[in-house]
């Protein structure tokens, strides 16, 4: 513990942001981290618990009382050796994690958390500008071979780990670039690329070959979910040719609205509309990307994917941005003793939010069910809701509440219900009730499946979730992989 009384002497300091009009102005991200001496006060205030909350509410386990501290006295270089042992990629966490870390925290329980992502996202900074991050090769080759099919974060982080240990791995992705979800589905204006691609030139000077464009199994002909494979290998080759197979292939499947009016042309999901804003950004030339433009746009769906949809269609220049969210409308602050240190159920105010309410754009509805699409010569032009409450654990109409809204553009952002179904059937593998790859996560024959040399991890064996969640799945199935091939394995759990 750096400082005894730094908890009783700092507030906790917020990251800055650039103004709103300035960031609308492009898709560059606009966080300011913290300065050198603010992160040194911000890890004053880290208590060091004796039980410290925050190691457990970090799904990846980060040690963070231990970097607080080497951040207090100045010795970066081993902070970020704390921050690499239990995380692959911390410049994404630092960036996108909502960081459960802090609800946790036991400041956080009559005070302010100790800010610590924000000192997560300062080691990383300084790390990568000192040049301290640099590519990991095993010193013995094992001979093995391992395929990691999709390259979202599950899929990264596992073949890091098992490229440094030695493993010949190669990373099977459908689409043109690596990153999953991070590449394709969170805007730039969250996390920019470029951190991405970093990591990829890491990947490869430890040995990972990257095969991207590449599908696995077998697709749908009519499925919405992205695919830019131009080659395909099938399931069956790829156990053939590899020692171990492990799916990191994510949950894509997009939660459909099947109501009156769904085939109306101007509603789309979410994971229609944010990939291509992406690959714009990337530098890609797109024929007729759906944009925002002018549009009364409508988001249905309260989360994440459902805020960035309002992010990129404010920066569109979007008419009007409306978002809907079923539940009630939680309240503005938490009832810390019967919560902490749980995820709280709160309202959550975004930075595309805040953006999009500054330039008089966003409309916020709760409790709201829509019932039926309206539109004309095959167009959207509106939709019919009527508000809802929760009796009885059933979610039924208030009647009388019905309304109709304007809209050009709906974008369906309530989440995803499972991986590709065809893809885990090329396998073999079975299914759990709701349609992920069934795996359990026990330390002895966690992460494998019930074919043969066949393992799961991240969103597609535990459905969607989170980045720091998908790191931690493919840190540990990257071990259990590990532990399959050699009899034994050395990467932590
Ligand atoms: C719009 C949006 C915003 C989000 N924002 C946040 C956020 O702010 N913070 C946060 O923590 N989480 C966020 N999430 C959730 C987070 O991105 C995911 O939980 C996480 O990326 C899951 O990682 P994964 O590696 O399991 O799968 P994914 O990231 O989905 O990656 C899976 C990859 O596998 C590839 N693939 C699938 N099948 C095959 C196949 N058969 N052959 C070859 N390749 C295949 C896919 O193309 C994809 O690239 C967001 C999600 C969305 C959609
Ligand atoms: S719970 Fe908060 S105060 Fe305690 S060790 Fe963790 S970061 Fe520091």
């Amino acid at each position: 513990m750096g400082k005894i009384t730094g908890f009783m002497e700092h507030e906790r300091i917020e990251e800055g942001y650039k103004p709103v009009a300035e960031r609308l102005k492009n898709y560059g991200e606009f966080v300011i981290g913290l300065t050198e001496e603010q992160a040194k006060t911000q890890a004053s205030r880290c208590m060091d618990c004796g039980t410290p909350f925050c190691n457990s509410g970090c799904p990846v386990n980060n040690i963070i009382p231990d970097f607080n501290d080497l951040v207090y006295q100045g010795d970066w270089k081993n902070a970020i050796e704390v921050l690499h042992s239990t995380n692959n990629f911390p410049e994404f966490t630092g960036r996108i994690c909502p960081a459960p870390c802090e609800a946790a925290c036991v400041v956080n329980f009559n005070d302010d958390a100790v800010g610590i992502k924000s000192i997560e996202h300062a080691i990383i900074d300084r790390a990568w500008a000192e040049g301290w991050v640099t590519p990991r090769p095993a010193k013995v080759k094992t001979g093995k071979k391992v395929a990691v099919i999709g390259a979202g974060p599950a899929g990264l982080a596992a073949a890091q780990q098992l490229a440094r240990v030695g493993h010949d791995v190669t990373l099977f992705e459908k689409n043109d670039r690596v990153g999953g979800l991070l590449r394709y589905g969170i805007p730039d204006f969250k996390m920019e690329k470029t951190h991405i691609d970093r990591r990829v030139k890491q990947l490869e000077a430890e040995g990972v070959t990257i095969r991207t464009s590449t599908l696995i199994g077998t697709w749908p002909k009519d499925s919405k979910v992205i695919n830019w494979a131009k080659e395909t290998i099938s399931a069956d080759q790829l156990k053939n040719d590899f020692d171990a197979v492990l799916m990191t292939g994510g949950s894509e499947q997009s939660r459909d609205l099947p109501v009156t009016g769904r085939d109306l042309g101007g509603i789309h999901f979410a994971m229609e509309f944010l990939p291509l804003q992406n690959k714009v950004n990337a530098g890609d030339k797109i024929k007729d990307q759906l944009r925002a433009d002018g549009k009364h746009v409508i988001v249905i769906g309260g989360g994440d994917t459902g805020s960035d949809c309002v992010g990129t269609s404010t920066r569109h220049g979007a008419a009007s941005v409306t978002q809907f969210e079923v539940m009630p409308e939680p309240p503005e602050k938490e009832n810390k003793p019967m919560i902490w240190p749980y995820w709280p159920m709160k309202l959550r105010t975004s930075s595309s939010h805040e953006e999009s309410a500054e330039k008089g754009l966003l409309h916020r509805e709760f409790a709201v069910s829509t019932k039926a699409f309206i539109g004309e010569k095959g167009q959207v032009t509106g939709l019919k809701t009527v508000h809802v409450e929760f009796k009885d654990g059933k979610m039924v109409e208030v009647p009388g509440t019905e309304k109709e809204y304007k809209a050009d553009l709906v974008l369906l952002a309530m989440g995803f219900v499972n991986p590709v179904a065809s893809v885990l059937e090329a396998f073999g593998v079975d299914k759990d009730a709701r349609g992920n790859v069934k795996a359990s996560t026990d330390f002895i024959g966690g992460y494998a499946t019930n074919v043969s040399k066949v393992f799961a991890a991240g969103d597609i064996r535990r459905g969607q979730s989170l980045v720091v969640w998908a790191i931690r799945e493919g840190r540990q199935a990257a071990r259990a992989v590990d532990e399959f091939l050699m009899g034994a394995s050395d990467l932590p759990r």
